[in-house]
């Protein structure tokens, strides 16, 4: 089972990539978080990475394109995989299709602008391990504190506003063109995200299992 996640910044793809990897015993490939560990780690890749992350953009294609390609080959990898944040444009989506990784399918979030700034400005983030709460609609047992390894919870340095207004523009521009892209392929499996964190999660459920919502 090879899956793609799609969809704006905030729309929770993240959250329901993690239960899916859960469901079917497969890797949550996340792009962002991976490029978050470099940063952290101080790596080349991470300084790289930096720049245009903090300033809402894309890191280059064939970066991120390498990435994926080796985490990919990974032992982990051969039951299927689901990614997450990538491909976000239509470049990264070829590069997939070059390196003969079949996608059986999209699940494409739909979250409208004023639900994803609320998301934004709640978003949480472990300092620690990268868990993602919401300090509304998915908040921790302890106020600031993750509970899956009890580390800080902060804010993630490209959640600030003008960031983020970037980041929907650069969503708009480069990555929203990948819904034809996958429908012409007839991969699409468009879901409301508007709902609460369960429905969505089993809306996906539902339709992955080819039954009507
Ligand atoms: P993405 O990976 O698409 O950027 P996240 O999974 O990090 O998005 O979700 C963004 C924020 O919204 C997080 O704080 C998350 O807890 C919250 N969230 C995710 N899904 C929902 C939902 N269905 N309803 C309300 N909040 C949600
Ligand atoms: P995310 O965690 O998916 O919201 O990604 C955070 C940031 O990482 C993005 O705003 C980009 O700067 C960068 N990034 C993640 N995935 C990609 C990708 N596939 N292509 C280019 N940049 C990416």
């Amino acid at each position: 089972m090879r899956m793609i996640m799609l969809g704006p910044p905030g729309a929770g793809k993240g959250t329901q990539a993690k239960r899916i990897a859960n469901e079917f015993k497969i890797p949550h490939i996340s792009t962002g978080e991976i490029l978050r560990n470099a940063i952290k780690d101080k790596t080349p890749l991470g300084e790289k990475a930096q720049e245009y992350m903090q300033k809402g953009l894309l890191v280059p294609d064939e970066i991120v394109t390498g990435l994926v390609k080796e985490r990919v080959k990974e032992p982990d990898c051969d039951n299927g995989f689901i990614l997450d944040g990538f491909p976000r444009t239509i470049n990264q989506a070829k590069s997939l299709e070059d390196m003969g990784i079949g996608i059986d399918s999209v699940i494409n979030i739909n979250v409208c602008e004023e639900d994803l700034i609320e998301r934004f400005t709640g978003r949480r983030v472990c300092k620690t391990c990268g868990a993602t709460f919401h300090i509304k609609f998915d908040p921790p047992s302890k106020p600031n504190i993750c509970d899956k390894c009890q580390g800080e919870l902060i804010i993630r340095a490209d959640d600030e506003m003008s960031t983020v207004k970037k980041r929907l523009k650069v969503y708009t521009e480069q990555t929203a063109p990948l819904i034809d892209f996958y429908k012409n392929k007839k991969l699409l499996i468009d879901i409301d995200g508007t709902k609460p964190i369960d429905e969505v999660f089993s809306s996906i459920l539902k339709r992955l299992r080819g039954e009507a919502v």
